[in-house]
């Protein structure tokens, strides 16, 4: 259990601290020792009383939006309760304060701002930024979210608006890894923005210029991550919504020197990966006989090409071979050898075949068993390329992963009502489920909150000083081996959100037995690694002042 503070703030500096409130939840005891005796209503509640005012008022909010304000105030007032009500209301919170709601709160993040969360750091910032990390107030910290709010879920430049994604990210890195939210920062790496109608938007709240590019940008990140290492040597950073090239090179040149991972590229693999292995399990197919086809080819695609690559390795295929199950069609068509301007991170999946224009002629020639959408193009998956997917599929797998919900590839309703209930579907952002013929088919969401809370625990759990693929192959494994507990009958493929936590402390014991094997543990090894694990996390319970 982490320390209070000593001395204790008293009176209204007590109910004004959002870690240490608990509002009319102040026994009498408390009230009389700590100066708030007649600062507060007379009648003392218990938590649970609190949490059914809390969902009664998020339940009578008209909108999501709405909804995602009243939790952020929450958040701001009493941070215990705010947790309590997502940790015990998963279901209905996680699409509030993360996606898809988070994704409108950020496109307006000016315009709904009430309180500053989490750390600024921007281009004017140069030379400083070891003196901005010393303001920050806690030294214990954890884990960082950061990003330069280039390409915010599929929503593109969003500048210092994006700062709602770190802050969305470390709230489930708390609620579903029970990570302590005072070990948590997230960080806005704000080098400008090129979206006119930010730059026009007189309530913006970065800065108006440019985004910065090449070595001044390159050198700020890289003052960035040496400065953490100085003021938060036990900091995991996660590198989050970074532009397809950013994401990449900023990948390739930290995952080796500090503990770092970018959750577009690996997260999304892990869990698409675990998808795909339970899916598997559905249509009758051992892993290495699909063949992927990716709409989009950017950091998600080849993030999850990568670990796909890695999975068939292992399962026997030789590297080639496992490369050749691997498409993808990106904005001018298939990814082919020979074809003009293709981007590096493509090239490794440019294979000697005939060019093909598009998606559908793309299907139809290589008739994948998988179909992963990640363009950011809603729609993409036209009812005829999904009607071709299940002609030579008995069961397609169709992953439409574009987030939010406006940028599906296609709705959850139209996988199955074009497939004849036979698609095994999921997406990024939740769908409903859907009843069809007097079945009841479940979607699952292939969302990366399956996979980085644990794999941060993980870290923690084992002190990792990198974190490497293989953490996220087994990751995989672990949430694939989960969801198979039971979930057969609706075809889903990821376990119920409610079961989360379970999921996160599993794959944290799957992430520090890695990072053992691989000698990347700096704490000594426990003989109960689960009970480790558990100790670190942090339930959200009230605790005793006096
Ligand atoms: P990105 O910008 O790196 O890549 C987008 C890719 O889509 C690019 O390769 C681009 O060429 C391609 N594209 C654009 N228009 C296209 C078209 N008309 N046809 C085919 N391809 C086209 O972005 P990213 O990080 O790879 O993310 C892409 C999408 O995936 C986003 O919407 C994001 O929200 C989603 N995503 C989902 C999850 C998840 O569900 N777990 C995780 C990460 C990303």
């Amino acid at each position: 259990m982490r320390p209070l503070p000593h001395p204790l703030p008293t009176g209204v500096a007590l109910l004004y601290d959002p870690t240490l409130n608990k509002g009319t939840a102040f026994s009498q005891r408390e009230r009389d020792t700590l100066g708030l005796q007649g600062l507060l209503p007379p009648r003392v509640l218990t938590m649970e009383d609190q949490l059914a005012r809390i969902i009664e008022n998020f339940r009578l909010k008209p909108s999501d939006i709405d909804k995602y304000i009243y939790m952020v105030a929450l958040q701001d007032r009493n941070e215990t309760l705010f947790y309590r009500a997502v940790v015990d209301h998963v279901e209905q919170m996680m699409p509030i304060i993360y996606t898809p709601t988070v994704g409108e709160a950020c496109q307006r993040y000016g315009h709904l701002f009430r309180r500053s969360r989490g750390l600024y750091i921007t281009a004017k910032h140069r030379g400083r930024i070891r003196e901005l990390l010393g303001n920050w107030p806690e030294r214990d910290i954890g884990v960082i979210v950061v990003t330069d709010g280039e390409r915010i879920l599929g929503l593109g430049d969003l500048g210092a608006y994006g700062i709602g994604i770190p802050i969305g990210k470390l709230a489930l890195y708390t609620a579903l890894a029970g990570i302590h939210p005072a070990v948590c920062l997230p960080v806005m790496l704000d080098v400008g923005t090129n979206r006119k109608e930010l730059l026009e938007d007189p309530l913006y709240t970065g800065l108006t210029q440019e985004r910065l590019r090449g070595k001044p940008y390159d050198d700020l990140v890289e003052e960035f991550v040496v400065a953490v290492q100085d003021a938060f040597p036990n900091a995991l950073i996660q590198f989050e919504d970074f532009a397809t090239q950013n994401a990449f090179g900023l990948l390739a040149r930290y995952r080796d020197r500090v503990c770092c991972f970018n959750d577009d590229i690996q997260g999304t693999a892990a869990v698409t990966l675990a998808g795909v292995l339970s899916a598997s399990r559905v249509t009758g197919h051992e892993l290495v006989e699909h063949t992927i086809l990716f709409q989009g080819a950017g950091a998600a695609a080849v993030g999850i090409a990568d670990l796909f690559v890695s999975a068939f390795v292992r399962d026997g295929l030789d590297e080639p071979a496992a490369r050749s199950r691997i498409w993808f069609v990106d904005s001018r068509g298939l990814v082919v050898d020979g074809r003009d301007h293709l981007a590096p991170h493509k090239l490794r999946y440019a294979h000697k075949h005939e060019f093909l224009p598009d998606l559908a002629s793309a299907v139809a020639r290589l008739q994948p068993t998988v179909l992963v959408g990640v363009s950011g193009q809603p729609g993409a998956f036209t009812e005829p390329i999904v009607r071709d997917m299940a002609r030579f599929n008995e069961r397609p797998i169709i992953f439409a992963l574009s987030n939010p919900t406006a940028k599906a590839e296609c709705t959850a309703e139209n996988a199955y009502r074009w497939t004849d209930g036979k698609a095994v579907f999921a997406s990024g952002s939740p769908f409903d489920p859907v009843e069809l013929n007097g079945q009841r088919l479940v979607p699952g969401q292939g969302n990366n909150a399956y996979i980085f809370p644990g794999v941060g625990l993980g870290v923690m759990a084992s002190g990792a000083t990198r974190v490497t693929d293989d953490m996220f192959y087994s990751a995989a494994l672990s949430l694939a081996e989960y969801a198979d507990e039971g979930t057969r009958e609706e075809a889903r493929v990821y376990p119920s959100l409610t079961s989360i936590r379970d999921v996160s402390a599993r794959i944290a014991v799957a992430v520090a037995n890695e990072a053992y094997a691989a000698n990347l543990a700096t704490v000594p090894a426990p003989d109960d690694m689960m009970a480790r694990v558990r100790s670190l996390m942090w339930d959200p319970v009230y605790r005793s002042y006096v």
